[in-house]
């Protein structure tokens, strides 16, 4: 009904398209897709799968492992992909997720067991009045349904805004990101055992998936991986020392 009012159009060149929320195929073509090889750990793309060890590591990750059990990315963060997040983060293209979150699952499908459960990153409650919604939330919504899989939105819960840490000590950094995030009380019996999928827009320094990763973990969790929509390319190896909470 309302696509035949409103014809869905490309979310990034306004161009014809078939599903509301998303891309015409040239723009799909220019969107920078992650395939193999990956590291199975982060979700880097490699040049060859030469780089990876016999778990499927990058050396990145051999030397500093991630919290977290598995990482994917549907995309690298350039230009289409954070023109697309952007859009349903600051200019309430919302229709956007559901695009996004499609392509998620597909390149996290192997992340998924029957009794998954997917949890959004949370936000602040500050920004959440701001913004409205939870970006992370509504991809975990799609990730979720298109897996035929449970999501819980409220599972994490940011006790803090922590975007300047820059005068703390390595040390007090980790410190602090510990403390800022937690798994609500009334939540924790729904983590005890059960595989979880952690879902955010972005993967940049890794610093709040490793908060997270370890308050689920805390809570019982029997993994955590880790879905997001886009990576920043060429990733510093996940080191707490590059706090990059919420960049925008
Ligand atoms: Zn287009
Ligand atoms: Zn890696």
């Amino acid at each position: 009904m309302l696509d035949v009012l409103f014809p869905p159009s490309c979310q990034l060149c306004g161009g014809e398209t078939e599903e509301s929320g998303g891309v015409c195929p040239a723009c799909f073509g220019r969107l920078a897709s992650v395939t193999q090889p990956f590291c199975v750990k982060c979700g880097a793309p490699q040049a060859a799968e030469a780089y990876l060890n016999a778990k499927g590591w990058c050396a990145a990750c051999e030397r500093h492992p991630p919290a977290w059990d598995y990482a994917r990315a549907a995309f690298l963060y350039d230009k289409g992909a954070k023109d697309l997040i952007l859009q349903m983060k600051y200019a309430d293209r919302q229709e956007n997720a559901r695009f996004l979150g499609n392509r998620m699952w597909r390149a996290g499908r192997t992340l998924f067991a029957a009794d998954s459960l997917v949890v959004p990153v949370p936000v602040h409650r500050r920004r959440l009045l701001k913004r409205r919604y939870n970006q992370a939330a509504l991809l975990a919504w799609e990730v979720a349904r298109q897996a035929g899989v449970s999501w819980q939105p409220d599972v994490l819960a940011r006790t803090r805004a922590t975007s300047r840490l820059a005068g703390f000590s390595r040390k007090e950094r980790h410190e602090e990101m510990k403390r800022a995030i937690v798994v609500r009380a009334q939540r924790a019996e729904l983590i005890s055992g059960r595989a979880v999928v952690l879902v955010d827009d972005v993967l940049t320094s890794g610093a709040t998936a490793t908060a997270c990763t370890h308050a689920l973990r805390q809570a019982g969790a029997r993994s955590v991986s880790v879905l997001v929509a886009a990576e920043v390319p060429l990733q510093k190896e996940v080191d707490l020392a590059f706090p990059i909470l919420e960049t925008t």
